[in-house]
């Protein structure tokens, strides 16, 4: 090999670390042994949505590969987590983000409660990803025949009060449910848009989207197909 192609090498190599977040391939490090993987960097917010795109394609098509669920990456995630994306998801038992997205250990922050509603407290979790992780992407994901927002339609339709905290769900989608009339697909789409941009305006959140370190995209699941598309 000569010097002038190792020269080169070493000056790619160092721009691509320079570069912070230009990361492999992702199905090409996929293609690789599970246990053979090595530590990644993160990815820029746009390679992180593609790399969840992916993953997402695998699950619709019945070819999921789990990947980092082995004893190695366990040890390698004991060690240090490096997520490349925080999914604010729903409660619902058939919207589990590592399985539809197809990631395994120390890949996605996972966020849920019920439709995907936030507070102080919720937005406090999500932002420890981005703010402390350097985490480059958040998906907010509603879903088909979500059913809480189902429930919180039907008690404003009746004007009924729900007991306990769960009156709670229900006002924070009461602005969905004007502007969708009552209808739960348009609620659910609508709601995971508000969400999506409530957190585009958090103070700290905002700043790391303006220097393009973050993205912040809204998605809606299928249960019918398992497939995520994209809302906003
Ligand atoms: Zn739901």
């Amino acid at each position: 090999m000569n010097k002038k192609i190792v020269d080169r090498r070493t000056v790619l190599s160092i721009a691509s670390l320079m570069a912070g977040g230009m990361l492999l391939d992702a199905g090409a490090a996929y293609a690789r042994p599970r246990s053979a993987e090595p530590a990644t960097r993160l990815p820029s917010p746009d390679e992180a949505w593609a790399r969840m795109r992916t993953g997402n394609r695998r699950w619709v098509s019945d070819t999921a590969i789990h990947p980092h669920q082995d004893r190695a990456r366990r040890a390698e995630a004991a060690r240090k987590q490096e997520p490349y994306a925080v999914v604010v998801s729903c409660i619902d038992s058939r919207v589990a983000p590592e399985l539809v997205f197809d990631t395994g250990v120390g890949d996605l922050l996972s966020v849920r409660s019920a439709a995907q509603t936030i507070d102080p407290l919720v937005s406090g979790a999500i932002e420890y990803g981005p703010a402390e992780l350097d985490t480059p992407l958040i998906v907010v994901l509603g879903h088909q025949r979500c059913g809480a927002v189902a429930a919180a339609a039907h008690a404003l339709h009746e004007g009924t009060t729900l007991p306990g905290n769960l009156q709670d769900i229900v006002e924070a989608l009461r602005p969905a449910y004007r502007r969708a009339h009552g209808n739960v697909d348009k609620m659910i789409r609508i709601n995971t848009a508000d969400v999506v941009s409530k957190l585009k305006s958090d103070k700290l959140l905002a700043k790391r989207i303006a220097r393009k370190q973050l993205k912040i995209v809204g998605g809606y699941y299928s249960l019918d197909t398992g497939q995520v598309t994209r809302v906003v």
